[in-house]
């Protein structure tokens, strides 16, 4: 029963329809630090044709109605937000301070233009330390430019409002710096989980991502890496989540879309970039 939404979704989706829904989720990117194609690399997927093998950073845009939130905001995020049209961003989440999910942070100026006051940046304190480090004009108290981006750090602690949405972090460990990933939950829809960049999920981690509906996890490779899960440890993970509807993100070069498509058990799917999933009422 509660696995049905996402079952019918992908039915919908597969035959081109528009769905209304609670929440709207677009997938801004989903390739590793280095983008696919990677720079100097020859690989078959580097060198695909398949649009779905073409990465931009990790990165997701939220609707809920008017409300519009982005988590991370990679290097890549000002074309992001012209692809996917976004033109005002009320909230931004940033899971960590990794490069790859930071250095787009001042592109946030654009869509905040209009906002009524500063745009409020939730974080771990230590990443937003970083951000205050790489971006001090965005939070200067006295705004140095009229026009500059303008933002507030929010320190995440733990279960939080932002919107029309209730967000409770996840606890991981992604080498040595302070990470977390997302549950998202709104009025009429099951739980909605991120997390992009984990190797380990922390038993307090685990006890956050009991019952979702949807796990968006990290995926990066089949072979191990030192601070990510693999496509097997991912599947180790829904697994101890009951299986719940899986989209794998944060993939390297060295995962091919179709290839993943055909050996991914029914219920996990690979992500790709501007891949929207609607969360309709149940
Ligand atoms: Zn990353
Ligand atoms: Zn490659
Ligand atoms: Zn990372």
């Amino acid at each position: 029963m509660p696995r049905v939404g996402l079952q019918i979704l992908w039915r919908a989706r597969e035959r081109g329809e528009a769905l209304s829904g609670v929440m709207e989720l677009v997938f801004l990117g989903t390739g590793t630090s280095v983008g696919v194609p990677a720079i100097g690399c020859g690989c078959a997927v580097c060198r695909s044709e398949d649009p779905r093998n073409k990465r931009r950073r990790c990165s997701i845009w939220i609707r809920v109605g008017d409300f519009s939130l982005v988590v991370d905001t990679g290097a890549d995020f000002r074309a992001q937000c012209l692809d996917a049209g976004i033109e005002r961003v009320d909230a931004v989440l940033i899971s960590h301070a990794h490069c790859d999910h930071i250095m787009g942070f001042d592109d946030l100026r654009r869509p905040t233009a209009r906002l009524a006051g500063r745009l409020p940046v939730y974080a771990l304190p230590e990443t937003l330390d970083v951000l205050r480090r790489c971006f001090s004009h965005a939070f200067d108290p006295n705004p140095p430019m009229p026009g500059y981006l303008s933002a507030m750090g929010v320190e995440i602690g733990g279960v939080f409002a932002v919107g029309p949405l209730e967000v409770t972090p996840v606890p991981v460990k992604h080498g040595h710096v302070a990470t977390i990933g997302f549950v998202f939950r709104a009025a009429g829809m099951e739980p909605v989980a991120y997390v992009s960049d984990v190797k380990e999920i922390t038993p307090d981690g685990m006890a956050a991502l009991e019952g979702v509906g949807c796990l968006i996890l990290d995926g990066l490779r089949d072979r191990p890496h030192p601070t990510h899960l693999t496509v097997a440890d991912a599947l180790e993970v829904s697994a101890a989540l009951g299986n719940p509807p899986t989209w794998l993100t944060h993939f390297s070069c060295e995962l091919d879309h179709a290839e993943m498509e055909m050996r991914l058990p029914p219920h996990v799917r690979p992500a790709y970039d501007n891949l929207k999933l609607h969360f309709p009422e149940n």
